[in-house]
């Protein structure tokens, strides 16, 4: 019913140059030389990445089929109520994700991106990343604006004092070192909660739990205001590792759209025709993006 008043609107409004039939069944385009002209005038680019870009690097999310750290998926342990049941095995979980990261690197999505904003900075052009993902390998490509919806990895918050810090410890406590395999026979380690991550704030001492966004917990409200901001100025927008019609882009998307600003995703689902988006690129985002944000002839600098 939504979608029907939208599609009113725009009738209304004289927007559509096609039919309404036609321009419903129509499919987002797949012409990089049209996406390239759009993205060589573009001076606010906002790039909405999602959990397929940590995918092709090997980073593990514990969903899905298969998706296990020993008993449990990740919809079981993060959050609020697992933690304040068990901070232990959940400290655990989030020790090996942290450690698991060792050995994972950004790949050549996240390098195409973080290249793509150094170079455009240089001409006076913005590219902001907007992630879902948690585990910092776009700062680690080198992107320097990054909005991270649902937080860090390797970022603490203190039960009691909540003062958030940046922590890329190894182990992050004593207690941890060793702890949190991932095989479906291994026992607990039930670490006392002393010797968990305590704050380190003056006469704090508190509990830290990892500073990320659990199930059933909101958004941190200043970076729900930043990406807004982001998706109002943005003149094109890159839906990259998730479909524009799945969270997070999902709730994003639809806003530039509505503002007829092009929409570009970059992906491996089939993503359902719509009018709204205006490309579609199909396939592993470390192979479509690079060639995509890569220098323009038109760039200067
Ligand atoms: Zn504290």
């Amino acid at each position: 019913m939504q979608q029907f008043t939208f599609m009113v609107i725009r009738l209304n409004s004289g927007l559509l140059r096609k039919p309404w039939g036609c321009q419903v069944m129509a499919r987002p385009s797949s012409d990089l030389a049209a996406f390239r002209e759009i993205f060589s005038k573009a001076k606010n680019i906002a790039i909405i990445t999602g959990a397929g870009v940590s995918a092709e690097s090997g980073v593990p999310t514990f969903r899905g089929a298969g998706g296990y750290w020993r008993k449990w998926q990740a919809q079981e342990l993060a959050t609020p109520e697992a933690f304040s049941r068990n901070p232990s095995r959940v400290w655990e979980f989030y020790h090996y994700r942290r450690e698991v990261m060792i050995t994972k690197n950004p790949n050549q999505a996240h390098l195409a991106i973080a290249g793509c904003e150094e170079r455009l900075a240089k001409q006076g052009r913005k590219v902001t990343v907007i992630t879902q993902n948690i585990d910092e390998l776009h700062r680690g490509a080198g992107s320097k604006n990054v909005l991270e919806l649902h937080g860090s990895l390797f970022k603490t918050r203190c039960m009691s004092c909540g003062h958030e810090a940046a922590n890329h410890r190894r182990p992050i406590c004593a207690a941890l070192a060793g702890k949190g395999a991932p095989s479906p026979d291994t026992h607990d380690a039930e670490i006392p909660v002393e010797q968990l991550p305590r704050c380190e704030q003056t006469g704090c001492r508190g509990l830290l739990r990892p500073a990320v966004v659990w199930f059933g917990e909101t958004l941190d409200s200043d970076i729900l205001t930043s990406a807004e901001q982001v998706l109002d100025s943005c003149d094109l927008c890159l839906v990259v590792g998730t479909s524009s019609v799945v969270y997070p882009a999902a709730m994003f998307a639809p806003q530039v759209a509505a503002r007829r600003v092009p929409v570009a995703e970059f992906n491996m689902e089939h993503t359902p025709a719509t009018m709204n988006f205006k490309f579609h690129f199909h396939g592993p985002c470390g192979t479509t993006l690079p060639p995509a944000l890569a220098r323009h002839e038109s760039e200067q600098l």
